[in-house]
């Protein structure tokens, strides 16, 4: 019998699978869905089981042999392993890529490079022990003076530099022990061992050592019951849960309200449909979508299927887990991207194993392992952190549409805000659509207020903090209510500038300019990272007249302590960094009632405090500015959820949107929460100017290093597209991307806008192939983006 396996080789992306032949003796073990190790060349490394026959393409003697499985069942399922060859073909991209964003990063092989002793040699292996190494040394910890040592070796032929392959972290173990139940066991008058003996005796699974040490029982009499024959030691696996030591009170289902229970039957009536509906759940913020997802996995539950639950990002919005677990107990598995690669894979496990039946996760664990899946949600669907930024580019409703197809269960996108392809799709009817038009309970949306910002200067305030909203904030710090400020430009200054030239200090990198962070005193590039420290004199005229622009969130934080003399919680990329982070802030902000939070967009998401009763956007305008044709609905969206945030609970809510353009639609809609109109003025914007939904788009970047062959690559598949689309189509650029260099990288874009296109999935695929077998190795990366977000 014969395996098709893809393997995992960094250096070679191929879209091929490799026969190989499955010895007599593992022909019983191997399945589709296993990992194994293959010989490749003169390696052996890690690959994937995709299919299995009784004949293989090649010459049979020629075939070598897997030479083992990696676990004891296959790690992909047959459905994942039919998603992964549809992803890849729909977005062009490897098999392999592709198997390594479903599977948990722990299952992953890591490869290093190592120098080894290959011949006995007896200077090699002196030269190597000097620098205290036996066989082998990992090339990448080694200095470059004891490199030098090895050199000389190397070149002889004495010593070799190789890839092997490494595991990642696997399951965590901790010592137990076991009774031998040896009759009479003679322990004299150590009354204590006595007691510990039946202790262990007792219990029908291995005792943890740690947990014998926390009832009183040192390891020395652990040890001395070892010594005596009467126990054996075990290594038990451990389960790294991140929840582990905290308690979540039941909370129980609420009685739907009428809109909400009309929702709730539409989607569980269509569970035992032939086939599988997709339901556009179009709540305003605090409509109570998440009850209907929870009563909808409820009954999910009830009948023994599985759900999985999206949320963009769990990292910032805590409250969603809580929730869940609150419902469901230790049902639930949580999959994101602030968990250990240890943490994720026993969550993983837990899905596999069947010990949860509903996981709540960011984008990836779409790809939950679950057989017989009830429902997918996606809840915010409109949130770009749906879409994977990196290769593969895939977006979770793709693959979730997939799912639902193929388990024929029900698919909710839900959202106050729905994307404009998703609405549209509603009104055609492919999606149905539900309704929420009241927020739960007895709760009103909140007044929103528009601050004309011009109109404030000309009065002759220039804070970044009207006059409106200077009273409304002192107006609740009195009354003891919170207030949440949005704030979307992370940093103390935008940029600093010299007042005699004009000069702006830029990051070396990439063309756009350093942002000022007065915590660190350093300019700071938020592409590539870069940072150099202040200069009061400027680097083009020496003069010293120099000053910063702009106001970030980190000068914002200092006005206002200043302005109300109290504490400010803030959240921006800074602050939050570290693991755990977001969280603890949030608690620091609800449990010390903490005035005011200040934050970037990562706080306009789920939050849902009873204290916050006044919302203020700082600047309105600041996404309306950015070059991308959906510039208006993101600001439709942000300022629709931020405001949401406002009085949720019993005390009312009043918002503040601050603006230099307060006539403009995204605005002045937002603030009417008035979907629709929004919806049909930026359709008419985007049929006249031919964007999506009307039609569909790939965005090809092509970067380099050196901006000759960047712009050679860039006209030779410009000149193949012109060539092979048909006349329907429209062909936007080559031109410069939006920041024409990031990292040191030139980059020009071209823009494929069509409608339909037969061919097109060929055309891609062989640039695709193209860029693999030719550009690569000239240092030009191609990136294909089949349904871009981000224009
Ligand atoms: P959304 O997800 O639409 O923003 P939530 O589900 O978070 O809304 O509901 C908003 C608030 O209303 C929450 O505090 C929730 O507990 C409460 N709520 C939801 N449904 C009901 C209901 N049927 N009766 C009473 N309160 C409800
Ligand atoms: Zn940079």
């Amino acid at each position: 019998m014969f395996a098709s396996v893809i393997v995992d080789v960094p250096s070679k992306s191929v879209n091929q699978v490799f026969d190989y032949r499955i010895p007599e003796g593992m022909q019983d073990i191997v399945k589709v869905g296993h990992r194994v190790l293959v010989p490749f060349g003169r390696r052996t490394i890690q690959g994937y089981v995709m299919d299995i026959n009784d004949t293989a393409d090649f010459d049979p003697a020629r075939i070598k042999p897997i030479a083992r499985t990696l676990d004891i069942e296959p790690v992909l399922t047959e459905e994942m392993i039919v998603i992964a060859k549809y992803l890849a073909e729909y977005y062009v991209d490897q098999y392999i890529s592709v198997i390594e964003t479903i599977l948990p990063a722990a299952l992953k092989a890591n490869y290093k490079k190592i120098i080894r002793l290959v011949s006995d040699d007896r200077e090699a292996a002196q030269a190597l022990s000097s620098l205290g190494f036996s066989k082998e040394a990992e090339t990448r910890r080694l200095t470059a003076e004891q490199l030098s040592v090895l050199r000389p070796h190397l070149k002889s032929g004495a010593l070799a530099e190789e890839t092997v392959m490494s595991q990642h972290t696997r399951k965590k173990t901790a010592l137990g022990v076991y009774s031998l139940k040896v009759p009479e066991p003679n322990l004299g008058r150590a009354k204590k061992q006595v007691e510990l003996l039946e202790r262990i005796d007792m219990s029908s699974e291995p005792v943890l050592v740690r947990d014998l040490s926390e009832e009183g029982y040192s390891n020395a009499m652990v040890n001395a019951l070892y010594k005596k024959g009467l126990i054996d030691k075990v290594d038990v696996e451990v389960e790294r849960d991140p929840y582990s030591g905290r308690v979540f009170e039941y909370d129980r289902p609420k009685v739907l309200n009428e809109e909400q229970q009309h929702a709730y039957d539409e989607i569980t009536s269509s569970m035992d449909a032939e086939t599988a509906e997709t339901f556009l759940l179009h709540g305003i913020t605090g409509s109570g979508k998440t009850e209907v997802y929870l009563q909808v996995i409820q009954k999910v539950l009830e009948e023994g299927r599985t759900a999985i639950m999206l949320v963009p990002e769990i990292a910032l919005t805590p409250q969603m887990v809580n929730r869940f677990k609150m419902r469901f107990g230790d049902d639930v598995a949580v999959l994101h991207s602030a968990l250990s690669a240890g943490e994720k894979y026993d969550e993983w496990r837990k899905i596999k194993e069947g010990r949860a039946r509903v996981s709540v996760g960011a984008r990836s664990s779409v790809f939950a392992p679950f057989e017989d899946v009830g429902a997918i949600i996606i809840d915010e669907e409109h949130e770009t952190t749906y879409k994977q930024g990196d290769r593969p580019m895939y977006h979770a409703a793709e693959v979730a549409k997939f799912r639902s197809r193929r388990h024929r269960c029900p698919l909710i996108l839900g959202t106050a805000t729905p994307s404009l392809e998703t609405y549209a799709r509603s009104e055609k009817g492919v999606y149905r659509r539900l309704e929420l038009t009241e927020r739960a309970g007895t709760k009103v949306l909140p007044e929103v207020q528009i601050v004309d910002m011009s109109e404030e200067h000309r009065t002759g305030n220039t804070s970044i903090i009207s006059t409106q909203l200077h009273d409304a904030i002192q107006d609740r710090i009195e009354k003891g209510e919170q207030t949440v400020l949005l704030l979307n430009r992370r940093g103390y200054s935008n940029f600093q500038i010299c007042q005699s030239c004009g000069h702006v200090p830029m990051c070396p990198n990439c063309d756009i300019s350093l942002t000022y962070h007065k915590s660190n005193n350093s300019l700071l590039c938020h592409y590539c990272g870069y940072e150099s420290a202040v200069s009061r004199q400027c680097d083009n005229c020496a003069g010293t007249d120099v000053t910063f622009r702009g106001t970030g969130t980190e000068k914002v934080e200092e006005i206002l302590r200043d302005m109300f003399g109290t504490d400010v919680v803030r959240m921006d990329n800074d602050t939050t960094r570290r693991k755990g982070m977001h969280e603890k802030l949030l608690n620091h902000f609800e449990r010390d009632e903490i005035p005011i939070l200040l934050g970037t967009q990562m706080i306009a998401k789920g939050l849902d405090y009873p204290k916050v009763t006044l919302v203020g956007v700082l600047n309105a305008d600041t996404m309306l500015n950015l070059p991308d044709f959906r510039a208006n609905e993101k600001t439709f969206q942000l300022l629709t959820q931020v405001s949401g945030r406002a009085g949720r609970h019993e005390l009312s809510g009043e918002v503040l949107f601050q603006t230099y353009n307060p006539s403009h639609y995204a605005i002045e809609l937002a603030r009417h929460n008035d979907y629709r109109s929004f919806y049909e003025k930026e359709m008419a914007f985007r049929r006249m100017a031919r964007y999506s939904p009307f039609y569909f788009h790939v965005l090809f970047t092509i970067s380099s290093e050196d901006v000759r062959k960047c712009l050679d690559a860039t006209s030779h598949i410009h000149g193949t597209l012109a060539g092979a689309m048909s006349g329907q189509s429209i062909i936007v650029g080559p031109s410069p991307s939006p920041i024409e260099r990031i990292n040191r990288q030139h980059r020009f874009q071209i823009l494929l806008k069509y409608k339909r296109e037969p061919a097109l999935l060929d055309i891609l695929t062989a640039l695709d192939e193209e860029y693999h077998e030719k550009y690569k190795k000239e240092g030009i990366s191609l990136k294909i983006d089949v349904n871009p977000l981000v224009i």
